[in-house]
């Protein structure tokens, strides 16, 4: 199922729902507030995942961070510093 991409008007809040192509997007409400005042975003897909509705990012983003920082990690020094 797609992501869909809404700016609650009343809140102010972004949040993504997951919906099926058929669901009547007229009646989406905030995840935040439960506000009907939402209108839809342009898909953005993977370019803007806020961290606000972590419940329904995206599991690729999700999965993809471990592994940032797997590679962030420094190396170890410690060896070059012991030989000083
Ligand atoms: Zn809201």
């Amino acid at each position: 199922m797609p992501l869909y991409e809404y700016h609650c008007e009343d809140c102010q809040q972004d949040f993504t729902l997951l919906q099926s192509v058929s669901a009547n997007k007229e009646e989406s409400r905030c995840s935040e507030c439960g506000s009907s005042k939402v209108r839809p975003k342009m898909s953005t897909f993977s370019s803007k995942v806020t961290g606000m509705t972590s419940k329904t990012a995206s599991p690729v983003t999700a999965k993809d961070l471990p592994n940032t920082k797997i590679f962030d990690l420094p190396k170890p020094r410690h060896v070059s510093e012991y030989q000083n």
